[in-house]
Parts: C-alpha cells; sequence; structure tokens
C-alpha cells in the first residue's frame, strides 16, 4: 500500500531519494505531491509531501474523465474570449459533449507573437492583438504563475489538462507552479488545435460588438461585421481590458463597481533578490531565481500596499491595449533566465470610498493614470521607435524608487529588463498624497523585511493599472447575469476570478453549470 509522507525535510545538498531511504527504506518509487523551499532563517531547505509506493505498486495516474450529455442545443454554446477562462469554457463543454463557438477578437498565437514584436521594436500597436487581448488572453506573455489563492477542487483538473499539452509536469507539485511564458506560447496552440478535434469552431479576428438581447434574456451575438451569431448560451469571457462594458451598460445588464488595485512595477537586479533572500546561498545552484511577497496594512486607513505579479529573472513590459495609453506590467520565461525581477507594488482603491456610485469611476480613474504616463513618455522624448502608429509609443515611463519617495526626477535611467526600453519620467507626480505617503511606508517596512530593498539599484516603472476589473457582471446562483438568463459572465472581466488558475477555474463552472441545466 502506498502512503504520504508530509513535511520531509531535505537539505540543499541532500537529495530526496537519499532523505526517503531512510523514512521508507526499501520504497519502490515515488511521486512528488508538494515541493517548497523554506528559506526563513539558517541554510535554506526544501519541504516535500511525497508518496511513496512499494515495489510491486502501479504508479499510473487515473485519467480525468467526463459524462456527456443527451440533450441536443439548437444553437451551439458561443464563447467570447480565448483566454484562461473561454479556452478551459471551450475544453469541459467539449468534453460534456456540448458542441461550441469560440470568437476572439485577437490573432492566434503564432500571429499575435509577431505583432507584439513590432510594438515593442517599433512602437506599432495593434489594438486587437497585443499583450493583453489575441489567443491565450492576457496570460500568454506572462510568468505563467498559475498559483491562487482560491482552494477550487478544480485545480487538479486544470494542472492535469495543461501537462497534456506541454507544460512542465512540476506544475502538479509544485506549491509555487509557474509555466513561463516561452512555455505557454507552446502549450496554448497545442491546447486549441484538441480543442478543434473535439469539434470547436474558433474563429481569430472577431470582434463582439454587442449581445443579442429579447425579453431579458441573451439570445446571440453581434458581430462588428454586422453578422449575428445566435444562441441561448454565451460565455462572456472578455477580460478586464475589453471596451464591451460599455455596450452591456446600455442594455442595462446589472453591473456593480468593484474595488482594485493601482500602482507601479518594481525592478532589481535578481542577484540583489538573491542575497535578500538566500543570504550566504544565494549562488546555490539548487536555488534559482528567488521570489518575494510583501504586504503591509495601515491599521488606521485600512490601506494595504502590497507586491503583485511578482516574476523572478522575468522583464517588464508595455501591455497598454489602447493608443495615447501606458500600462506597465511582467513576465518571465520558464528558466527565469533574465538578470531582473520585478514585482508590482500596489495600493488597495476602495470603489465605495473613491467612486461611490459611479459604475466606471474606477476604469475612467485607471485610463486617467495611464493616459498620464503616456504624457510623460511624449515629455521625456522618448524614441518612439521606426515607424510608430499614431497615439503609440513604445517605452515606458521609469523613476529610481529613490527618486520617487524624494520627489525628484531621475538622471538617465540605467538598463533595465524592458524589451521596448524605459525614459525617465517625473512618476511621483502621477500620484496624490493619498497613495505616496501609504506608498513610502510600505516600502520602509518592506526594507526592514528584505534589507536592501529600497536601494539606488530599484527602478520604478508606470503604470500597473490592470491589477484586476473595476467592475462586477453580477452573477445568480446558475452563474448566468443577474439581470439577463442566457448570459454567463466569467473569468477575469466579469469580476469573478484574477489570475490564470482561477480565471480557468471559473471557465470550467460556467461550462459545468451550463451542463447541469441541459
Ligand atoms: C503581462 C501579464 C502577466 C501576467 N502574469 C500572470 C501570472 O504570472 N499569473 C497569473 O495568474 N496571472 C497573470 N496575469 C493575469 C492573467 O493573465 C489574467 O488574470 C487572466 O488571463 C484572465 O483570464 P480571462 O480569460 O478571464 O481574461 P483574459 O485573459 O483577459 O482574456 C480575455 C480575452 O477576451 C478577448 N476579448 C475581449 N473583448 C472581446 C470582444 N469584444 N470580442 C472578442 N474577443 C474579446 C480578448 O482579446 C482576450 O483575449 C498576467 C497578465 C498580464 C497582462
Amino acid at each position: 500500500m502506498s502512503r504520504i509522507l508530509q513535511n520531509v525535510e531535505v537539505d540543499l545538498d541532500q537529495e530526496l531519494s537519499e532523505q526517503l531511504e531512510w523514512l521508507a527504506p526499501g520504497y519502490g518509487h515515488f511521486q512528488i505531491l508538494k515541493k517548497s523551499v523554506d528559506a526563513r532563517r539558517g541554510k535554506p531547505r526544501f519541504i516535500y509531501s511525497v508518496e511513496v509506493f512499494e515495489k510491486s505498486e502501479d504508479l499510473k495516474k487515473e485519467p480525468i474523465r467526463l459524462q456527456k450529455t443527451t440533450v441536443a442545443l439548437d444553437h451551439p454554446v458561443i464563447i467570447v474570449g480565448a483566454g484562461p477562462a473561454g479556452l478551459f469554457a471551450a475544453l469541459r463543454l467539449l468534453e460534456h459533449g456540448i458542441p461550441c463557438r469560440l470568437l476572439e477578437q485577437g490573432e492566434p498565437t503564432e500571429k499575435r507573437v509577431l505583432s507584439i514584436a513590432k510594438f515593442w521594436r517599433k512602437g506599432e500597436l495593434n489594438p486587437r492583438s497585443n499583450v493583453g487581448f489575441g489567443e491565450g488572453g492576457a496570460g500568454l506573455f506572462s510568468d505563467g504563475k498559475l498559483i491562487t489563492r482560491i482552494k477550487y477542487t478544480l485545480i487538479t483538473y486544470v494542472m492535469q489538462r495543461l501537462v497534456e499539452f506541454g507544460a512542465p509536469e512540476e506544475i502538479e507539485y509544485l506549491s509555487n507552479p509557474h509555466v513561463g511564458s516561452d512555455k505557454i506560447r507552446r502549450v496554448i496552440p497545442v491546447m486549441r488545435k484538441h480543442l478543434e478535434k473535439l469539434g470547436l469552431e474558433v474563429r481569430f479576428n472577431t470582434k463582439v460588438k454587442d449581445l443579442i438581447y429579447e425579453n431579458k434574456g441573451v439570445h446571440g451575438v453581434l458581430l462588428e461585421s454586422g453578422e449575428k451569431i445566435l444562441s441561448d448560451h454565451v460565455i462572456l469571457a472578455t477580460g478586464h481590458s475589453s471596451d464591451i462594458f460599455t455596450a452591456l451598460h446600455q442594455a442595462e445588464v446589472f453591473m456593480e463597481g468593484k474595488s482594485f488595485a493601482v500602482g507601479l512595477r518594481l525592478e532589481h537586479p535578481q542577484t540583489a533578490v538573491n542575497k535578500m533572500q538566500y543570504r550566504d546561498y544565494f549562488e546555490h545552484p539548487k536555488l534559482g531565481a528567488a521570489n518575494y511577497k510583501l504586504a503591509f496594512t495601515n491599521k488606521t486607513s485600512g490601506v494595504g500596499v502590497y507586491s503583485f505579479c511578482m516574476c523572478p529573472g522575468g522583464y517588464v513590459l508595455s501591455s497598454g491595449t489602447e493608443p495615447g495609453q501606458i500600462v506597465s506590467n511582467g513576465m518571465s520565461n520558464f528558466n527565469r533566465g533574465s538578470a531582473f525581477a520585478n514585482a508590482a507594488i500596489v495600493m488597495s482603491v476602495d470603489f465605495q470610498k473613491n467612486f461611490g456610485s459611479d459604475l466606471f469611476g474606477g476604469m475612467k480613474y485607471r485610463t486617467q493614470l495611464e493616459q498620464q504616463a503616456y504624457a510623460q513618455v511624449l515629455g521625456s522624448g522618448g524614441d518612439a521607435g521606426i515607424g510608430s502608429t499614431a497615439g503609440t509609443r513604445r517605452e515606458l515611463p521609469a523613476q529610481r524608487l529613490l527618486d520617487f519617495l524624494e520627489g525628484r526626477k531621475s538622471g538617465e535611467i540605467p538598463k533595465t529588463s524592458s524589451p521596448s526600453g524605459a525614459v525617465s519620467a517625473p512618476l511621483h507626480e502621477l500620484f496624490g498624497a493619498e497613495f505616496k505617503a501609504p506608498f513610502a511606508k510600505a516600502l520602509e517596512k518592506f526594507d526592514r523585511q528584505m534589507k536592501g530593498f529600497v536601494s539606488s539599484e530599484a527602478i520604478l516603472f508606470g503604470v500597473e493599472t490592470r491589477t484586476s476589473c473595476p467592475v462586477r457582471i453580477t452573477r445568480g446562483e446558475s452563474l448566468e447575469s443577474l439581470s439577463h438568463k442566457g448570459l454567463y459572465p466569467c473569468g477575469e472581466g466579469a469580476g469573478y476570478a484574477g489570475g490564470i488558475t482561477s480565471a480557468a477555474c471559473d471557465g470550467i463552472r460556467v461550462a459545468e453549470s451550463i451542463y447541469s441545466s441541459l
């Protein structure tokens, strides 16, 4: 009989198999269930949960298989958006034998990669196909962190399927799993081809302009081309940057304002972060690029400042989706091999307190910051790049952290990881005291936790505004819109997910709800 060993501590210079010889003498083989690094004090060590099998036992995993529906629909389910939510909704529906169509305004991965390169190299932004839009959604150019705070049982399904499509097997057991942008870009096309084999009809470069409404229900979608596609089940998985929210509001689809977070992206040399986290062991070959997670909440005001979407060995990206606006974000490849580490440092923005009854107050604030960041780049005379389209700039506005805290513009910005470059800009002028004071206090605290966090090497980039959606398209128990039957708001744009894994799980939940309703 196999048995599970929890909290198995393995020294940096030891192998797990050696430790297992002590704990389960004569074992046949083992399977790692969980692995993490404990570097809090002393020499860092690995902590494992392991299932150990006898020699005669089989290690095979049970594949997850779903029941097929016996009901035939009048029209296939429509899924709008090919991000993690839309793709996993499609997978789950098809595995249940429910036909569906996937409509995506952006390009397939292979072409999208070229459009993004054009933007970073030449400043030519494709507003339909960029770091935020296109096959794979916002997560295609990401660190591919698959960690989520939500404890969905569906996570196992997501990881298993991703591994089947080519993701590294370790995502099934690491406590901090990540795929890396280079690998996600290979996994997503494999997933699409699999979905097509199961019968998916997928249309790229196809923008949904509005939905077709009748008697407080949704019965299909209206494309930008004027074409109408009918269905009594529409999954809206359009992410937090789509412009579809205005059309939904005009049709009186019920939505609420939602708190979110804004801030800046901070970059350090990776070696500096390794030294802060691993101390004397910072060069140990088994440890790799160190990460961090920091948070500080002011007890009186309740305002929280925290690190978000940390990318060890990563790149700071210009990831805007519209001309005249600049957005920062981060990604890394599977090997986390860049010489820099970055993370967003953001402050929570309470919807009620800041915007009251203005549903789109958060959206407007986000846009305003992004436009100001763009104006700063223009003002700093950054190199627009050859052939840049009107209203686009490829560089990010940047400032040394120490200068931001002192309120002065930096001189020249040293080499950074940004593939589209950076220009010196007075980022401190973008925010008022309500941001700068808690931000400075939190940084002081972070520097106490990680000595050297506030240093002359630390560079800030503007602006980190697309952390989550500032509105929610409220759902009822059946996961349909509270106001419109047949409309299934889904994923991050609907306000029900924050990250790749939670968006994928939400897609599955919505698919399951449709399956149950049949
Ligand atoms: C650079 C970057 C790095 C990130 N790193 C991580 C990370 O490491 N880990 C993590 O968990 N999360 C990360 N995220 C966040 C993560 O990508 C999102 O939370 C996730 O992708 C949300 O999934 P979604 O399917 O709900 O929406 P999205 O991924 O946003 O997908 C929505 C899709 O809908 C399409 N669409 C929108 N409107 C229309 C329309 N009208 N018609 C047709 N199509 C439309 C869009 O083009 C888009 O492809 C990152 C995001 C970015 C931008």
